[in-house]
């Protein structure tokens, strides 16, 4: 049986940025990393938005907040270093209702507490000289938004790991895992492996991987399908760079917004519906196994409870062109439903708790020789390369002790 000093599952740009620290930090590190798609970044990685948050919409001191503040820094270095084209456009988010401009000033102080310069309220008149087609009694300006293409950066982490001698194994799907004292077997579809570290950053399927280790499960992932539009290209013109209502403090989901991409097209969504296949990115896609593990987990019921008037709303909107066009309206009046072509779509990775509970930090589990991502969705690409680092001095600290 093939051994390594590490064994990452998952080519996402969580698994990518922490093979990329490793490496940096250590790179005589014997590390192996197990793919089961064909290509890397093919799930949350490559279906994103391509924003580089800001971090000003997170809890100050949570994982969020640091690691976004971190990565963002460390995102940008990376670019420069690295040619890879990103812009810092910055962002509006626009307050509607008298309720959403006390909720802006709020989120302003948020934002400063968590380490952001430059945050602005403007007047009506003040945005509308940036964004001239969009509504608002007043708006917070966020300069430090900005957009890229998160498979480029994907693809970076990845050149240069393979150049440190880095094994990529893809069409391999690890189905089961043996925890021993010193080292951790990994069983795949084709092959067994022995690792002194195992790292999971496997996004979607995070809680099999905890399931496999037969720990207690007290969290499962819940996918929610985010269905986009885009605007015509005549039409792109409504839009100069990103705007996002003020965001429902009891949820954990930011509101339909228009995204400028870094390809010129101008992206307007998600509704955020359930989705009934962990990776199902059209409407009818369902998996057997995907859907009894959502529908027998108590906490599902319970986010049902708690969200249920939500919930019924974005289905009712994800089947209704003309009520996502009625969401996007209340942001730029212009636009009509003959401005929209069919976009993309991508499944969160949700993490839910048996109290239905849909957990908004990142969250970790850790043993002597395991260390999983289990929670890891917005803004973790943006934040990857400081989860990387975090998670690259956990190894070195255990590939010391081993
Ligand atoms: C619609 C959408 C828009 C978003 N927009 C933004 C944004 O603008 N900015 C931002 O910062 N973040 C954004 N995010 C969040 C960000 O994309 C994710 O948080 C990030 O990509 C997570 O990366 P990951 O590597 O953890 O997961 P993934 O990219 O999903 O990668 C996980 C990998 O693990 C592999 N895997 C899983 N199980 C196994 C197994 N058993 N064996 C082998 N391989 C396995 C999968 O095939 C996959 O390649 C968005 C997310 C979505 C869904």
């Amino acid at each position: 049986m093939k051994k390594y000093d590490v064994i990452l599952v998952g080519a996402g740009i969580v698994g990518l940025a922490t093979a990329y620290k490793l490496m940096k930090e250590k790179p005589e590190t014997k590390l192996c990393i197990i793919e089961k798609e064909d290509i890397i970044a093919k799930h949350q990685t490559g279906n994103n938005s391509g924003v580089i948050h800001s971090g000003i919409y997170y809890k100050p001191g949570s994982l969020k907040a640091l690691n976004c503040r971190r990565g963002y820094e460390m995102m940008l270095k990376f670019c420069d270093e690295n040619e890879i084209k990103y812009e810092i456009c910055g962002k509006l988010i626009s307050a509607i209702t008298e309720d959403d401009v006390k909720r802006l000033d709020e989120l302003k102080q948020r934002g400063e507490e968590n380490g952001l310069t430059g945050l602005k309220i403007l007047s009506k008149s003040e945005a509308k000289e940036s964004e001239p087609y969009m509504e608002c009694i007043k708006a917070l300006y966020v300069p430090q938004t900005g957009i890229i293409d998160y498979k480029q950066v994907s693809k970076k982490m990845l050149d240069f790991i393979l150049s440190k001698g880095v094994e990529l194994k893809l069409n391999k799907k690890l189905e089961k895992l043996i925890d021993g004292n010193k080292n951790v077997t990994i069983i795949t579809n084709s092959g067994e492996y022995e690792t002194k570290v195992f790292v999971s950053c496997a996004g979607l399927h995070s809680d099999r991987i905890v399931k496999m280790l037969n720990k207690k499960q007290d969290v499962r992932i819940i996918p929610f399908r985010g269905e986009y539009f885009l605007l015509k290209e005549e039409k792109r013109y409504l839009v100069k760079n990103l705007i996002y209502p003020v965001p429902n403090p009891n949820f954990p989901f930011l509101g339909v917004h228009f995204t400028r991409m870094i390809t010129g097209e101008v992206e307007a969504g998600p509704n955020a519906v359930l989705a009934l296949k962990r990776e199902g990115y059209n409407k009818s896609d369902f998996n057997l196994r995907d859907m009894k593990d959502t529908f027998t987990w108590k906490g599902f019921y319970n986010v049902i409870w708690k969200y249920w008037q939500t919930g019924v709303y974005e289905y009712y909107r994800s089947i209704m062109k003309y009520e996502f066009v009625n969401s996007l309206q209340r942001l730029i009046p212009e636009i009509s439903s003959k401005d929209l072509e069919p976009g993309g779509s991508g499944v969160r990775a949700q993490a839910c708790d048996r109290n239905g509970n849909l957990i908004d930090d990142f969250l970790f589990s850790e043993s002597a020789n395991v260390i999983n991502v289990l929670n890891a969705p917005s803004p973790a690409a943006t934040s990857s390369l400081s989860i990387g680092l975090t998670i690259s001095e956990k190894i070195i600290q255990r590939l010391e002790n081993n």
